[in-house]
């Protein structure tokens, strides 16, 4: 992959759910990447979310680099046109891997990995591990959840207020994508 190319990286479910707001945002946000001269980092696998936001990308012309644990190639069953595709030998090594090649996260509705990449993120944001922009995609509300038990944290002083302002929350793929170009300083061109 042409590292000159940024990376989103985006986290979302290996499902659809059961809105179809998640799906139409999952294909925008995949467009607006290709559009914006993006380039997509995620997960590798076909199923859900992760499959819709890829095959938008890979449908704008953009690159694609998938990154998947070996055990889980039959579970999570790569789409045959994807070229580049890292296999690891776990889970872990999967995030790191992804940590590592994005210059951006973007998260979109998902389940529970959804939640521990963001989480991995966030974490390693206030450990100041990296400082490279997370952005919130709140489709239909979704995240209203994982904001109150963010809050929650702070409240009862688990994690300090500045915890909150390590990830923009937006209501739209379009807000992401401004976001994370005006957090890459890419100007309004890209
Ligand atoms: P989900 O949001 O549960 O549909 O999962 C979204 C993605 O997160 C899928 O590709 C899962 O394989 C992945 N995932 C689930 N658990 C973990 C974990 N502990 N570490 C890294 N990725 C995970």
């Amino acid at each position: 992959m042409n590292k000159k190319t940024p990376a989103i990286c985006v986290f979302c479910g290996s499902s659809e759910g059961g809105d179809p707001r998640f799906a139409a945002a999952a294909k925008r946000l995949g467009e607006l990447i290709a559009a914006r001269g993006f380039s997509l980092v995620f997960g590798g696998g076909g199923p859900g979310l992760m499959g819709v936001a890829a095959r938008a990308v890979r449908d704008g012309g953009a690159p694609i680099l998938g990154v998947m644990p070996d055990f889980l190639r039959g579970i999570e069953k790569p789409p045959e046109w994807e070229k580049e595709l890292i296999i690891t030998p776990d889970l872990q090594q999967r995030k790191t891997r992804m940590l590592a090649f994005a210059d951006a996260f973007v998260v979109l509705p998902g389940g529970p990995g959804t939640m521990d990449e963001f989480f991995e993120v966030v974490t390693s944001a206030q450990l100041g591990v990296f400082a490279k922009p997370i952005v919130v995609v709140d489709v239909a509300g979704y995240f209203e959840p994982l904001h109150a038990l963010m809050r929650h944290l702070v409240k009862h002083g688990f994690a300090k207020p500045a915890m909150l302002k390590l990830y923009a929350t937006v209501d739209t793929p379009e807000a992401a994508i401004e976001t994370v170009a005006a957090k890459l300083s890419l100007g309004t061109d890209r």
